[in-house]
């Protein structure tokens, strides 16, 4: 036994020597490429090519330094380094963020390679080595997904896959989620759609009308009064002969000439005539329905007036309060007034509402007003200074520091604009 494996051992020995060396051949010949390719590269250059090619241990990568080591110790080594254990305090301090962005930036990039890869039916797994074949890939041990299969899950489940597991493995099929070609897409099959059933309409008033006309061919060979009669009444009604000329060819004629002459008169018919409207009206209405996607893409295109912020902000017809202490020795403070006129952009005429006085005030010694919900506001700053505007609500966002409010602009080229976060500095009351 001993002889035997001994013999054995030699031959694979040998085996692996050829192997190492058809393998450093192999790196000579891809030195040679790189050389020409590429002109001159440094020995120490052209080696970390070579590593970079291979795929290394994932389990030695560190993500959050984006750094492979090469094997263990290595890999120790960088844990320990000052550099790591910096960024895995800020890892710790946001692990939450720096997961969901890892968990997004490789579901990306999964369904980057999905998007090529597997058009048709193909086993997740191929994706997933695909993907991971780049070296500076998001390795999955930094995402939110355990496994694979919890990956392959997470998409079908937000439709971004369709998947199925087999006892194989799972199977994945890429959908196209993106969401104006698929309402490019949706758009066109419902335009297919109705025009189908248009041309089943106008197929069967075809069919209706050659049947009609191989009656009416067939009475007159039969000579049947009533059936002629009967036809002619309706016609005549509608005060159209030529039905009756047509009709009264032979048939084939009237079915070779036939489907737009004959369809031209099935408009004719009150039933008929309804059908084809609605159908029209359906038709329509898709065109409209596009028109007013049109509409709403270029308003969410439109882009906001620049943000203007001033440093004067009062403008005639506000309503403001005094905030000076000293002024009249204190018989203004916290009384309000309306801005009447304004001197060096910063000065305002306030006539006060109780007295009925007429002050004049640097804004410094003024406070805007906020009136209750659905009253008149001015914007004061922002994109849409010296707009009047409507308050629609106060929101008091225990994140910010300070309560905002939200107004609806109600004049001018904006009107109907909703604009959120607005400060309280930056809107008025209005007179
Ligand atoms: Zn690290």
């Amino acid at each position: 036994h001993r002889s035997r494996r001994g013999g054995g051992g030699r031959p694979r020995a040998r085996a692996k020597q050829a192997a190492g060396r058809e393998k450093s051949a192999r790196s000579r010949r891809c030195f040679e490429r790189m050389g020409k390719k590429t002109g001159f590269l440094t020995p120490k250059a052209i080696s970390n090519r070579i590593k970079a090619k291979g795929l290394q241990k994932l389990r030695w990568y560190c993500q959050m330094c984006n750094k492979q080591c090469r094997d263990e110790n290595g890999f120790k080594c960088h844990t320990m380094s000052e550099s790591h254990a910096r960024q895995m305090r800020l890892f710790r301090e946001n692990s939450g963020k720096y997961m969901s962005y890892y968990s997004d930036m490789f579901k990306k990039g999964f369904m980057e390679v999905a998007r090529r890869r597997a058009r048709n039916r193909v086993k997740a797994n191929v994706v997933y080595q695909e993907y991971i074949k780049d070296r500076h890939h998001v390795h999955m041990n930094s995402t939110c997904w355990e496994t694979l299969s919890s990956l392959v899950v997470y998409l079908s489940k937000n439709g971004m896959v369709d998947a199925d597991k087999t006892e194989k493995g799972w199977y994945i099929k890429w959908k196209d989620t993106d969401p104006e070609r698929m309402a490019r897409r949706a758009a066109a099959e419902r335009l297919d759609k109705m025009k189908m059933t248009a041309d089943a309409v106008a197929e069967r008033q075809i069919q209706e009308q050659v049947a009609r006309a191989h009656k009416l061919a067939g009475t007159d060979k039969e000579a049947n009064p009533e059936g002629d009669k009967k036809e002619l009444n309706r016609d005549q009604k509608r005060g159209e002969l030529k039905i009756n000329i047509a009709a009264r060819k032979p048939v084939e004629r009237n079915v070779t000439i036939g489907s737009t002459a004959v369809f031209d008169n099935a408009k004719g018919t009150g039933k008929k005539r309804k059908k084809i409207q609605q159908k029209k009206s359906a038709l329509e209405e898709l065109m409209e329905e596009q028109e007013r996607e049109k509409k709403r893409k270029k308003d969410a295109a439109r882009k906001r007036p620049k943000d203007i912020r001033k440093e004067n902000w009062l403008f005639k017809g506000l309503v403001v309060k005094c905030i000076n202490k000293r002024v009249g020795g204190g018989a203004y403070y916290k009384k309000k007034g309306v801005v009447k006129k304004i001197h060096n952009k910063f000065e305002g005429e306030v006539k006060m509402n109780d007295s009925g006085d007429v002050l004049r005030l640097d804004q410094e010694h003024l406070e805007t007003v906020i009136p209750g919900i659905g009253k008149p506001v001015l914007v004061l700053n922002g994109s849409f200074r010296g707009y009047e505007a409507k308050l629609l609500s106060l929101d008091d966002d225990p994140k910010k520091d300070q309560p905002t409010v939200t107004v609806k602009i109600a004049a001018g080229d904006w009107e109907g604009e909703v604009v959120k976060d607005v400060s309280l500095e930056d809107v008025c009351k209005l007179k």
